[in-house]
């Protein structure tokens, strides 16, 4: 939309989540180009000239677009795998098929991925791959582009591994790159598509896949790499028990200590899940802003047990929502973890105090933009933030009856999404994605999955 031209939206409920988590009952919001303009209560400022489209939102609450945090597409054409397995199980039984991977079925699991988070209300997603079997062509490319074609703002967190079978690690020997072949990748992905402008669609980080699939070599280099070119890290950590076991066997140390050993706490640092972490480790992240991706779905899925988030925020350390693999969190869908991440923190130490319905709303949209680095951008609703924004239904049988919003969009079942505008451009409509074709997407992600299948099955 050109920079002149206004959209408005009109007598719905708005959470900002802006520093204050101000709310307005009944309110607008301006969008001019690919900004905010303007927002608050009551209707829209008399006068206000092109205006494009003025939508009346009654029964609806606006908030900030879902940032997705942590994802791994290619994982949408394995779903339903190993269902009762640990996350070393599950991953030596995946390892063999995704070592099959090729462009044409990372592109349409990208889409698959991509159309169901967009679908329900993500707004910034990520990918991090890390699977880059030798002659399998240009899968940043096509992950790039499917996120182009749904219309989200993006960060592929370009990931390698390098530790193999051969080498004490769990990926097979044919799975993985040299090191010097996924730091020389990596800095081709960067230069070619990453864009530091404050409004970039495309944003690249460095990414080695986790302690148990990479070398200390590609960890520490990946650091200075990282920084060299200045764009972030993104890395799994504190998983599971059976990973900080691994890191004192072969590191002498757990996982937060290795990570510092190698250049890997600090702000421009996000790591996933995060699960097993004592109070010092809790301390090393808020003292140097490390960043934590919490997947609860993903972490119950694989019983790796239940991520400290509460002691986490109490500390001042970031923390944003993430999917994960849909191999591990077959749903795909960013917008039901708000619940799934409140519910699970119950189960915790914090009992009822662990989380409440805003804090919620927070981790998935302003906590995920702070992870990505995108927080000046985007993740909160305030005049002159980028116009990445969700207009959620709660006038249906499924919340008609809840009176918060907040708390119906948080509690209660995943809302439909009426509309989704990432960058001042609409893409979604009555829950049906505005530029992409859902169906053929499904019949793709099908015709693909049964390819690596049977692929697989050859050996
Ligand atoms: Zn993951």
């Amino acid at each position: 939309m050109a920079a002149d031209r206004r959209i408005v939206i009109e007598n719905c409920s708005i959470a900002t989540v802006d520093a204050h988590d101000t709310e307005y009952p009944s309110g607008y919001v301006v969008l001019a180009g690919n900004r905010i303009e303007s927002l608050g209560a009551g209707r829209a400022p008399e006068g206000l000239e092109n205006v494009d489209r003025r939508i009346d939102a009654t029964g609806h609450l606006v908030t900030p677009g879902l940032v997705n945090t942590h994802h791994h597409y290619y994982q949408w054409i394995t779903r339903g795998l190993a269902t009762d397995h640990n996350l070393f199980n599950w991953l030596v039984a995946l390892y063999p098929t995704w070592a099959r991977i090729d462009e044409q079925m990372v592109y349409a699991a990208a889409q698959g991925s991509l159309a169901m988070m967009a679908r329900g209300g993500v707004t910034t997603a990520m990918d991090h791959h890390y699977v880059f079997p030798a002659g399998s062509g240009d899968l940043s490319g096509a992950i790039i582009r499917a996120a182009r074609e749904t219309g989200v703002r993006f960060t592929l967190a370009r990931g390698s591994m390098d530790r193999s079978e051969k080498d004490g690690g769990l990926p097979p020997d044919f799975a993985v790159e040299t090191l010097d072949g996924a730091l020389a990748a990596t800095e081709a992905t960067v230069k070619e598509h990453h864009d530091s402008s404050f409004d970039a669609m495309t944003q690249v980080a460095v990414a080695p896949c986790s302690p148990f699939s990479v070398s200390t070599e590609l960890l520490r280099e990946g650091a200075e790499l990282a920084r060299r070119l200045g764009v972030r890290l993104h890395t799994h950590g504190s998983e599971t028990v059976e990973e900080e076991q691994f890191c004192k066997e072969l590191f002498g140390m757990g996982p937060t200590d290795y990570f510092e050993s190698t250049g890997w706490l600090g702000e421009d640092v996000w790591m996933a899940h995060c699960v097993h972490m004592n109070d010092s480790d809790i301390a090393a992240f808020a003292r140097t802003k490390t960043g934590v991706a919490h997947c609860p779905s993903s972490n119950a899925r694989l019983a790796a047990g239940i991520a400290r988030v509460p002691d986490m925020l109490a500390a001042g350390v970031p923390v944003g929502l993430g999917v994960d693999g849909t191999a591990s969190n077959e749903s795909g869908e960013l917008h039901t973890e708000l619940r799934n991440a409140l519910l699970i923190n119950r189960l915790g130490a914090h009992r009822e105090a662990a989380l409440n319905a805003r804090q919620a709303l927070r981790l998935g949209t302003y906590g995920g933009a702070q992870v990505l680095g995108r927080a000046a951008e985007t993740g909160s609703l305030e005049a002159g933030k980028l116009a990445d924004l969700v207009l959620w239904k709660l006038d249906t049988l499924a919340h008609a009856s809840i009176a918060d919003p907040v708390t119906a969009l948080v509690f209660g079942a995943a809302a439909p999404v009426t509309a989704s505008f990432v960058n001042g451009r609409q893409i979604v409509e009555n829950g049906r994605l505005s530029h992409v074709d859902e169906d053929a997407i499904a019949r793709s992600t099908r015709e693909q999955s049964q390819r690596l299948a049977r692929i697989a099955a050859q050996g």
